[in-house]
C-alpha cells in the first residue's frame, strides 16, 4: 500500500482517477472476446473480423463517444479480394544467343488481368540506385518491361509504382514470388486497365537478364484473375476536446484490430487468436476510449480512436486511411499506436513493468512515456535496436510518411507464440497491462493538454524523411 502511495505521488489527481479507470478486469474482458475461437482469427477479410467491428462499434456506442465517419463509427473501405490461379501461366524469353521459360511454381503475379502476349518486344529498365532517373513515358507505354532493381527496398517500391504509372502493359521483375491464398486490392474505377507484375524468384533469372539483347521478345499468358468485391471497416470514434482553439488539434490512437486468421492445414488447434497481436492492442485503445469518455476534465485536444482492419495483410486498414483521411491531417499532431501490449515474456527477457515504443527517439512522445512511467513506477525506455527496426512495420508507418509524429508503443517486440495458434487470451499479464496501459492513459493526457503539439526531434538522422514529410504537409519549406 505505501509502495503504491509512494510510486503515483507525482501523478496529479485528476491523473490518477483518469488511469485508475483502467483496470485489468477490462482489458480481459475486451480480449478475451475478440481472441476468443468465435472470431476465428480475424482475417481480412473474414466474418470474425466484421463480428469483432461490430464489437468495437457497440463499445464506443456505450461510451456515447461521437462516430467518426459521419453517422458512422464504420469507414468503409471498398477493395476487392483478388485470387490468381496460376493453371497455365506462361513466360518465355527468346533472344538471339537462346530462350528461357519460366517454372510457373517460382512465379507470382499480383496487381493485372487476363494477358496473352505473343513475340512481344520487350524494354529493359536497370535501376542501380533509387535516384536513377525513370525511362520516358514513350519507351514504355504499351510494352512489356523487364525491371532489374532490388525491389524489396521502400525507395525502389515508390519507384515501381512511378514507372508502373506510365502504362506499361505488364512490369516482369526478378524477386520474391510470395504467394497469398488471395489479394486486396483496391476497386478501380471502370475502364481502368490495370497493369500485372510478374515476379520470378528463380534464381536463374537474374542471369537471363544479363544475356538478353535489345532484339529480346516475350511471350506471357497470365490467366484471369477472380476478384470477389470486399468492404472492410475501419472503427472509429471522437472525443471532443475541450479548448476553443486547440480542439481543432487531433490526437490519434490507433491499433489494428485483424489477425490472420485459421491455418488451412495441420493437426489440433488451427485458429491463430491473435490475443496479443493484436486484440492487446485494441483492448488498449477501448480502455482509453472508457477513462478519457467517463473523465470529468476533456483534455484540450481532441482524440480520435481507430481500430484498423488488415494491418497484417500490409498496413491496408492504416494506409487506406492515410489516403482517405477522416480528419484534416495538417491539423492530426500525432499518432500513438498500440501493438502487443499485454504478454511480458520478450524473447529477450521479462518486460514485466516495462514500456517502450518504436521511434522511441524519433519524437517528443518517447520523453512522454518516460516522464508518465517514471510517475507511475513504469519504465519507458528504448529498446535496443527494436526501436528503430521496428518504426516502420506497424500502422504508425502510414501516417509518419505523411509527416505526422507518430510511434508504436509495445511491451514486447517478441513472445514465443508470435503467428501461433498459442497466441491465446489465457497467456497474457493482465496486471501489468494495466499499469502500461495507465501509464499511456497519462501519457496521452499531458500530449493532448500540453500548449505545444508533439513533433519529430531534429538532429536524429533517422528522422529527417519523416520531419521533411511534415514540413511538406504543413507548406514550410
Ligand atoms: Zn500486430
Amino acid at each position: 500500500m505505501l509502495l503504491a502511495a509512494a510510486a503515483s505521488a507525482a501523478l496529479a489527481p485528476e491523473e490518477s482517477r483518469l488511469a485508475s479507470a483502467v483496470s485489468a478486469d477490462l482489458l480481459r474482458a475486451h480480449v478475451s472476446f475478440l481472441a476468443s475461437d468465435a472470431l476465428e482469427g480475424r482475417d481480412t477479410p473474414s466474418r470474425g473480423l466484421d463480428t469483432a467491428a461490430e464489437y468495437l462499434a457497440s463499445q464506443f456506442r456505450r461510451l456515447g463517444l461521437k462516430p467518426g465517419a459521419g453517422q458512422s463509427f464504420f469507414q468503409i473501405a471498398r477493395m476487392e479480394s483478388v485470387r490468381q490461379p496460376m493453371e497455365g501461366f506462361a513466360l518465355e524469353l527468346k533472344w538471339s544467343g537462346g530462350s528461357y521459360s519460366a517454372d510457373p511454381s517460382r512465379a507470382a503475379v499480383t496487381g493485372g488481368e487476363a494477358l496473352e502476349l505473343q513475340d512481344a518486344p520487350l524494354v529493359r529498365v536497370v535501376w542501380r540506385s533509387p535516384e536513377d532517373p525513370l525511362p520516358p513515358r514513350e519507351s514504355v507505354a504499351g510494352k512489356v518491361v523487364l525491371l532489374s532493381a532490388p525491389v524489396r527496398n521502400a525507395a525502389y517500391l515508390e519507384k515501381r509504382r512511378q514507372l508502373l504509372a506510365l502504362d506499361p502493359v505488364a512490369l516482369i521483375a526478378a524477386g520474391p514470388a510470395f504467394r497469398a491464398a488471395a489479394m486486396l486490392e483496391e476497386r478501380q474505377p471502370a475502364g481502368r486497365r490495370r497493369i500485372p507484375v510478374v515476379m520470378i524468384s528463380d534464381s536463374e533469372f537474374p542471369k537471363v537478364l544479363e544475356s538478353l539483347d535489345a532484339a529480346a521478345t516475350v511471350n506471357l499468358r497470365i490467366p484471369p484473375p477472380e476478384r470477389q468485391p470486399v468492404e472492410l471497416k475501419n472503427v472509429v470514434a471522437v472525443l471532443e476536446g475541450s479548448d476553443p482553439e486547440l480542439k481543432e488539434e487531433l490526437i490519434l490512437l490507433t491499433a489494428h484490430y485483424d489477425h490472420v486468421g485459421v491455418r488451412a492445414g495441420g493437426e489440433g488447434d488451427r485458429i491463430l487468436n491473435g490475443a496479443n497481436d493484436n486484440a492487446s492492442g485494441t483492448a488498449t485503445v477501448l480502455a482509453l476510449a472508457e477513462a478519457f469518455a467517463r473523465h470529468s476534465a476533456r483534455p484540450r485536444r481532441t482524440l480520435v480512436f481507430m481500430l484498423y482492419f488488415g494491418e497484417e495483410k500490409g498496413l491496408i486498414g492504416s494506409r487506406y486511411y492515410a489516403r482517405n483521411p477522416l480528419f484534416p491531417l495538417q491539423r492530426t499532431v500525432a499518432n500513438l499506436n498500440f501493438e502487443q501490449m499485454g504478454r511480458t515474456d520478450d524473447n529477450a527477457g521479462s518486460r514485466a513493468g516495462k514500456l517502450t515504443a518504436s521511434g522511441f527517439d524519433y519524437t517528443t512522445l518517447g520523453d512522454l512515456l518516460m516522464l508518465a512511467g517514471r510517475d507511475t513506477g513504469v519504465e519507458a525506455f528504448k529498446d535496443g535496436s527494436n526501436s528503430d527496426s521496428f518504426f516502420s512495420r506497424s500502422d504508425n508507418r502510414a501516417l509518419a510518411d505523411l509527416g505526422i509524429p507518430a510511434i508504436t508503443v509495445t511491451v514486447a517486440w517478441t513472445f514465443p507464440d508470435y503467428h501461433r495458434p498459442g497466441d491465446e487470451w489465457e497467456r497474457l499479464d493482465y496486471a501489468n497491462m494495466e499499469r502500461a496501459v495507465r501509464t499511456c492513459a497519462i501519457a496521452v493526457l499531458r500530449a493532448a493538454n500540453a500548449d505545444r503539439a508533439p513533433a519529430w526531434i531534429d538532429g536524429n538522422p533517422r528522422t529527417a524523411r519523416y520531419a521533411e514529410a511534415w514540413r511538406r504537409l504543413h507548406g514550410a519549406h
